[in-house]
């Protein structure tokens, strides 16, 4: 497949490296200075962006009036979608957003979903998020914390809003009962860890997710050009992952296991 990668940063390196070893061309990959046109795409059947939140929405908008189908991996600028969403579906181009790209994530917000649900019939026991990413991430907390915590509120009546807990003095309202409390630390070259943490009176529940690094946001972020060819409108990776997941055979057509 013919691809340009546009944000030539850490993860843009990543993707073109990546996509090289695997057989695909890179046949544009487009910085700061580039402007976004057909012909500096070059003709690239997918485009994988991963620039940075206050230029995302700007450029997104630009690649859907060159029609190319856009993976777009920028965290931090959802506030945008409609403005985005509107230019991909009156350019009748394709657009898949994921603020993580890591299947791994999108199977664990699947059970964190399951779990959220299970506070309803426990009242004993609350539900905290925290992540922690390097010291150069410019958003916080992270867009997986922030798709986590949306997850959260979906599943559960136990809260309706979340907040990013504030470091220093506690502040009692962050302690409400129906507040979903989001932390972030920054330290050192950490690729990404979310940890939802379940906390009852006896015991504790960690669900973690710990990226090892950023070869895993990469490869899904391939993945999903593959997919997205041949689509048009907005998708996000759980698209991609019900597709897959379809593709497993259900527990009723599996061969049943042999009597003991
Ligand atoms: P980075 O700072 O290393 O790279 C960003 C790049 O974008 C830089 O090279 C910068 O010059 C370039 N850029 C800035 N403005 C541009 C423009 N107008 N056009 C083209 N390029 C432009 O950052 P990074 O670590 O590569 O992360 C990029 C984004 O991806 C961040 O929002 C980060 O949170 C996110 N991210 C997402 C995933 C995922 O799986 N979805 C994984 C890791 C990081």
């Amino acid at each position: 497949m013919k691809l340009a990668v546009v944000g030539p940063g850490r993860m843009g390196r990543e993707v073109a490296a990546l996509a090289l070893e695997e057989g695909h061309e890179v046949v544009a990959k487009l910085g700061r200075d580039t402007e976004i046109s057909s012909g500096a795409l070059a003709g690239a059947e997918a485009v994988v962006e991963f620039t940075l939140p206050e230029v995302a929405p700007d450029v997104l908008v630009a690649l859907a009036a060159t029609r190319v189908p856009v993976v777009s991996g920028t965290t931090g600028w959802s506030q945008h979608l409609g403005r985005v969403r509107e230019a991909v579906e009156a350019h009748g181009s394709a657009l898949l957003h994921a603020p993580n790209f890591s299947l791994g994530v999108a199977v664990f917000r699947r059970w964190v979903a399951a779990a959220a649900r299970a506070l309803g019939g426990l009242p004993e026991y609350d539900l905290a998020l925290h992540e922690v990413h390097h010291t150069g991430k410019v958003d916080a907390p992270s867009g997986t914390a922030r798709l986590l915590a949306e997850t959260v509120l979906a599943a559960t009546d136990r809260k309706d809003r979340w907040a990013l807990f504030p470091g220093g003095a506690v502040d009692r309202e962050a302690l409400d009962p129906a507040v979903l409390r989001v932390s972030a630390t920054r330290v050192g070259r950490v690729p990404g860890t979310h940890d939802v943490v379940f906390d009852g009176p006896d015991d504790q529940i960690l669900l973690r997710h710990t990226a090892r690094n950023r070869r895993g946001f990469a490869r899904g972020a391939l993945e999903a050009a593959v997919w997205l060819r041949g689509r048009q409108g907005v998708f996000t990776l759980d698209d991609l992952l019900d597709d897959r997941l379809d593709a497993l055979p259900s527990r009723a057509s599996r061969r049943p296991l042999d009597p003991p």
